[in-house]
């Protein structure tokens, strides 16, 4: 039982709204007494209801969090009502502020996920990240360097770069800011990627998801050139139907997704390329998920996170006609989670025989033998059968065959 209950909510599907709803009221009647806030973007779109809600006690909403100790202090100092004065919740569509927050460590992991933008531009159809993330915000170099450089002291070797929309990372920046920081020759990614690629302990830099559109030819040609950057590319493509990818409002046809797949298949050798699609999207016919299918099929990922279409208030695709129903979404979700297993194998056994490096991770219990297991660059689970931990040891081994369906020894 604590004091205090901090809820981080969600709102990116209906859904999500109710799971935060649950969780605040699970800790309301954990403890009767305690504190319960409520923060993040649930708070950032529904702060309405939420101020009605008698079992919250804050609200934080998005760019307020590092307000969060301040906040509940004076809170605790009066204990008085919430009220609208109290919560802590801007107009986020207008703020052009990033919210720094500096991590030093991190959980149990020898990776750490460092967020560098806030934000998106885009306004799919189905999504409702840009109402409460609000603009492309970029946090600046010097503050990521100093972040970077204190995890490398504490011993991370491999840093993961995130955002909402990493691909926009610096367009925010001015033309006088981008020359301070001596990113006006390049795009702002790659320009942070060859910093952070200076900064000693540091082994490995992994990039989260990006839009097709910041592949190009000069931009893959200057990566492959840093020995430190991950060849494992996240490429968001929703759906492979040019007809579902429109009604989505993603900015890209197929064919140009194809064409930036096949320019980093020549660049790098042997690239992890993996991806989200969304099926049961309003009005997606058995014709268009068959059109998805087939591009899937062409280009063969090495990992596919299936999403069934889950409708969004506040969306134009909520109110779109021809929802689909349920059961067919289930289905093609199967369908496609049935295919990605087969490319992920096919991917997987691309190794086998070769020498790969790996950092390792932790000790995991296979049929009663321990083994330490962690990835290749390429985001390939490797283990290796001893029982000394190797955890943040980063090593050199063959692949011989498969151990687990989704780990190769
Ligand atoms: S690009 Fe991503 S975050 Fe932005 S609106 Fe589209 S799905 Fe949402």
């Amino acid at each position: 039982m604590a004091d205090i209950y901090i809820v981080n909510t969600c709102t990116v599907t209906n859904m999500a709204d109710r799971k935060s709803r649950q969780m605040l009221h699970r800790a309301r009647k954990r403890n009767p007494d305690a504190v319960v806030v409520a923060v993040g973007c649930y708070v950032q779109a529904d702060k309405e209801k939420l101020l009605k809600d008698g079992g919250i006690d804050l609200l934080i909403g998005n760019n307020k969090k590092r307000d969060l100790v301040n906040i509940l202090e004076e809170y605790l100092a009066g204990r008085e009502e919430k009220t609208e004065q109290n919560t802590a919740v801007i107009d986020i569509g207008k703020t052009r502020e990033y919210e720094n927050m500096q991590l030093r460590r991190t959980g149990e992991h020898t990776r750490a996920y460092i967020k560098i933008q806030d934000g998106c531009n885009q306004f799919c159809s189905y999504c409702i990240i840009p109402h409460v993330r609000g603009r492309v915000r970029s946090r600046r170099k010097e503050e990521i360097l100093s972040e970077v450089k204190a995890l490398a002291e504490n011993g991370y070797q491999e840093v993961v770069l995130t955002g909402i929309h990493l691909s926009s990372y610096g367009v925010d920046f001015s033309q006088e800011e981008k020359q301070a920081q001596g990113m006006e020759e390049e795009s702002g990614l790659l320009s942070i990627i060859k910093s952070i690629h200076e900064v000693q302990g540091i082994e490995r830099i992994r990039v989260g998801s990006l839009e097709p559109g910041i592949v190009t030819e000069e931009w893959a040609k200057q990566l492959v050139q840093l020995p430190k950057f991950c060849p494992h590319f996240h490429l968001s493509l929703q759906s492979g139907c040019d007809a579902t990818l429109k009604r989505m409002n993603r900015r890209y046809t197929t064919s140009e997704y194809y064409e930036k797949v096949e320019l980093l298949r020549r660049i790098f050798q042997n690239p992890a390329i993996t991806t989200d699609v969304i099926v049961g999207f309003p009005g997606e016919t058995e014709e268009e998920f068959s059109i998805t299918q087939a591009f899937l099929e062409k280009i063969r990922f090495y990992e596919m996170h299936v999403f069934k279409y889950s409708p969004r208030k506040g969306t134009p695709a909520a109110g779109m006609e021809q929802q689909i129903p349920e059961e067919k979404k289930a289905d093609r979700s199967d369908r496609l989670l049935e295919m990605g297993r087969q490319f992920s194998k096919e991917y997987r056994s691309l190794w086998i025989g070769n020498q790969v490096e790996v950092l390792f991770e932790e000790e995991k219990m296979i049929e009663g033998k321990a083994y330490q297991v962690g990835y290749t660059r390429q985001y390939v689970r490797v283990a290796k059968r001893t029982d000394i931990s190797l955890a943040n040891v980063m090593d050199r081994v063959r692949v011989t065959d498969f151990l687990t369906e989704d780990i190769v020894v």
